[in-house]
């Protein structure tokens, strides 16, 4: 049977393993970082995500869905907190259907877990703390470097899969060794930082448990996501740069005016705010888009290292997985062939995984700003009615990318044709209306 090398066991790299170990190939998956088991998953990432039907999904074909989804709490909507100290909190579904919800899942939990069950397969290897440093392509060959002897080596397979998240060593390879490679990187003029509402005195959560916290705040925004312990982890997306910023708020004092300011109902949920703030690091949020994500029949890209998206619309992770789904049912259409396999996969993500980055950067305006306008929270509740009204005809775009396996790119043309309608209809609706009450002024 063919030798895979997977370099990276992420989430998408543990769920990949799985996949091909199940399919009877030999894997090696190389992870630069110790084994998560050991309790040192080293943070800058977020620690809860938001896990939807695509990612379920992955997840139910490996058969580990139910174990997954024991440890998530679900999320029924958003809550939304307005600016001021007076505002009141205002719940948002995310769909008609109140069974349809969204499940906050810790990331250490769920990459334990995948990684196992691709350990589940003797033919699955993972070797912890062996960092690539190269890859030739044509061998294909992996240097690797030993982070816990400092030893060199080397290792050849038949494939090379990528796994190895935005910052990808194997697709620096790539695009260093193929002549035509193209690559995009962009970054948003905003970070974002982890911070913490710790458990209520008896262990309860102190917040609304069942939905995922919004402050919106038109530029920035803070967010929070519900985890099994009765804590919040919250993420702050602010600018790095400008007169009120990550860059300006220097002192103690500058993180508590600016928190009391724009979050006073959080702020006495929050007793750690300023260690928080000064301790955690800041991360930076980007968009990669490259062509092609494989070479020949020897190397290919999967999850992140091809398409990281910003984490606005939660599904850089879902589409991860889903990668490793098409994938799995390209290899298995081309056994023989895993060039076509390649070749089918790439073409099969490489226009959704645009349209997913395209979602991703325009749903950062809609929570950080127009979650807090009437005029959106009006037009959600006429998605909501339509949605009940023309069942399986209307479909709110949110509700495609996060609760159906539509393609993103077809969910995203779908809902430009409803909304033009919609707005066409209102505004016939309004011609009407106003035809009428000439008619019956006169
Ligand atoms: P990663 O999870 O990044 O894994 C890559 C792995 O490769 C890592 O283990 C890394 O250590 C290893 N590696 C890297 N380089 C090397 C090397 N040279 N040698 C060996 N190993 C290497 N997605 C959602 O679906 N829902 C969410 O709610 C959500 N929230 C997010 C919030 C934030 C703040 C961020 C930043 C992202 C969020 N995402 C979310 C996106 C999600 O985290 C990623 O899409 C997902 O982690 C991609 O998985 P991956 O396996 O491709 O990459």
């Amino acid at each position: 049977m063919a030798k895979f090398i997977l370099i990276g066991s992420g989430l998408a790299g543990g769920l990949l393993a799985a996949y091909l170990g199940r399919r009877g190939y030999e894997v090696a998956l190389y992870e630069r970082r110790a084994d998560p088991r050991e309790g040192n998953m080293v943070g800058g990432r977020s620690i809860n995500l938001a896990l939807s039907t695509r990612g379920i999904h992955a997840l139910e074909q490996i058969g580990i869905a139910d174990e997954v989804l024991k440890h998530a709490i679900p999320m029924r909507g958003r809550m939304i907190h307005p600016a001021g100290a007076e505002a009141r909190t205002i719940f948002a579904p995310y769909d008609v259907d109140p069974n349809k919800h969204i499940n906050s899942i810790g990331r250490a939990a769920l990459n334990t877990t995948v990684i196992e069950a691709a350990q589940r397969y003797p033919n699955v290897h993972v070797k912890f703390n062996h960092k690539c440093t190269d890859v030739d392509i044509d061998s294909p060959t992996a240097q690797l470097l030993n982070t816990s002897t400092s030893q060199p080596l080397s290792a050849s397979a038949d494939r090379i899969i990528g796994v190895d998240g935005a910052f990808s060593a194997v697709r620096q390879s790539m695009q260093l060794k193929i002549g035509n490679f193209e690559y995009d990187e962009s970054y948003l003029a905003h970070g974002y930082k982890e911070l913490t509402i710790p458990p209520g005195p008896n262990g309860g959560w102190r917040m609304e448990k069942e939905a995922l916290h919004i402050w919106p705040r038109k530029s920035f925004m803070m967010i929070a996501l519900p985890n099994p312990d009765g804590s919040f982890t919250c993420t702050l997306f602010w600018e790095f740069e400008g007169p009120r910023s990550f860059a300006t708020t220097k002192t103690d004092d500058d993180v508590r005016r600016f928190f009391e300011e724009e979050f006073p109902d959080a702020v006495p949920l929050m007793p750690n705010l300023v260690d928080d703030f000064k301790n955690n690091p800041t991360g930076s949020l980007v968009t990669i888009r490259c062509a092609p994500w494989f070479y020949k029949d020897k190397v290919a890209l999967v999850g992140d290292a091809a398409h990281a998206v910003v984490p606005f619309y939660g599904q850089g992770m879902n589409a991860a997985f889903e990668d490793c789904v098409v994938l799995d049912e390209c290899l298995a259409g081309f056994p023989e062939d895993r060039q076509r396999a390649f070749a089918e996969y790439f073409q099969r993500r490489k226009a959704n995984a645009d349209a997913l980055a395209d979602l991703a950067l325009e749903n950062f305006i809609e929570m950080r700003d127009k979650t807090a306008s009437r005029t959106f929270r009006a037009k959600k509740k006429l998605d909501h009615f339509l949605e009940a009204a023309l069942p399986g005809i209307y479909m709110p775009l949110y509700t495609m990318v996060t609760f159906t396996r539509i393609p993103y790119a077809t969910a995203a043309h779908r809902a430009r044709i409803q909304d033009a309608l919609v707005y066409a209809g209102l505004i016939v609706a309004m011609i009407l209306l106003v035809a009428l009450a000439i008619r019956l002024l006169r």
